[in-house]
């Protein structure tokens, strides 16, 4: 390993104990928990010393320019945040090799950035930093809708605890501005390139995504006295749903990935029918068509009841598919603008 490359790993290393973690098992930090203002604070200091002004937009990301003001820049970095119980490269690779570009003493005219809450882990909500830099989410979402998963108060009150000032997200475009090109090194996340010997993998495309719970509604029942053909099962239909998405998505031949990661029954006895349940969907793959189609589509399961128990699906989405922002794309929401 190269003298950089030893520092990078290291670091890692470091962030992913406490003080850093909020864990000592794994690492967990999200948007300003302890362990996470550590590790932006940690971090800033170490581009400060590298020469370069660190700064956080209104909703905590961080960045840092080097070289003139007004130059077009390469934007480096990734997040510091993690999934809960994370492992150590996740989001902090990239920003750890932003941080040594920085130390180089290249003339590279940089922009090193760690977006906050890309995990979602402390709000629920994928992206978010990027989202929000991007103008997906507003003040008024951040001030209402996007809630700590911990304590259910809005992001917006946890950032100004934090110092920050939410209201002010808008600003946050700023960090795109000049940005000529973007550069995310990224630990891969599966075992697609280890299985096969390569050591560098490059992205050709960027998956979106759908997140959504499904509420199912049946009737509960006594598990022994009711006969099968009257009962209305909401968790044989949850059962049904999840073999239907495995069954899309390897009928898509690559174009999507599903999952049911979170279940509930209720009531949840031994002895009882279940009356409702609660899935989770996760949909991903590079195709906005293919994405946003079946699995997730609420008209689609009720037609799958016809004839069969008589219970009722209801769609809850937790998060907007995540467009492409191509720039055909970008034509044709600016026409649809114009003709509504
Ligand atoms: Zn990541």
């Amino acid at each position: 390993m190269t003298a950089v490359a030893e520092r990078i790993a290291a670091t890692a290393d470091r962030l992913a104990a406490p003080p850093f973690s909020d864990r000592d098992d794994a690492v967990s930090r999200h948007a300003f928990t302890p362990g996470f203002t550590a590790t932006i604070d940690h971090v800033a200091a170490a581009l400060a010393a590298a020469g370069l002004a660190p700064r956080r937009d209104p909703v905590g990301t961080l960045w840092a320019d080097r070289g003139a003001p007004g130059a077009p820049r390469v934007g480096v970095g990734s997040h510091l945040d993690s999934v809960r119980r994370g492992g150590r490269w996740d989001g902090v690779l990239g920003v750890l090799v932003a941080l040594e570009l920085a130390r180089a003493g290249t003339t590279l005219p940089l922009r090193a950035v760690a977006w906050v809450e890309e995990e979602g882990a402390g709000f629920g909500q994928l992206l978010l930093g990027s989202r929000i830099c991007a103008g997906d989410v507003g003040a008024a979402e951040l001030a209402s809708t996007v809630r700590s998963l911990d304590d259910g108060r809005p992001f917006a009150d946890h950032a100004r605890d934090a110092g920050l000032a939410p209201e002010d997200c808008e600003q946050s475009a700023d960090i795109l501005n000049g940005m000529a090109a973007w550069i995310e090194p990224h630990i891969e996340q599966a075992r697609v390139l280890e299985d096969s010997g390569a050591r560098l993998g490059v992205v050709d495309a960027i998956a979106g995504f759908v997140q959504a719970d499904l509420h199912i509604t049946g009737r509960a029942d006594h598990a022994g006295a009711t006969p099968m053909r009257l009962r209305h099962d909401a968790g044989l239909l949850a059962a049904e749903v999840m073999l239907r998405l495995e069954d899309l998505a390897r009928a898509s031949d690559g174009a999507v990935v599903g999952t049911v990661g979170d279940v509930a029954l209720t009531p949840g006895a031994v002895n009882v029918v279940p009356g409702t349940a609660r899935i989770s969907l996760d949909v991903r793959g590079r195709d906005d068509a293919a994405v946003g189609g079946g699995p997730v589509r609420a008209p689609h399961l009720r037609r799958r009841t016809g004839g069969g128990p008589r219970v009722g699906v209801h769609v809850r989405r937790a998060v907007p598919p995540a467009r492409h922002r191509t720039r055909r794309g970008r034509r044709r929401r600016a026409r649809r603008r114009r003709t509504r």
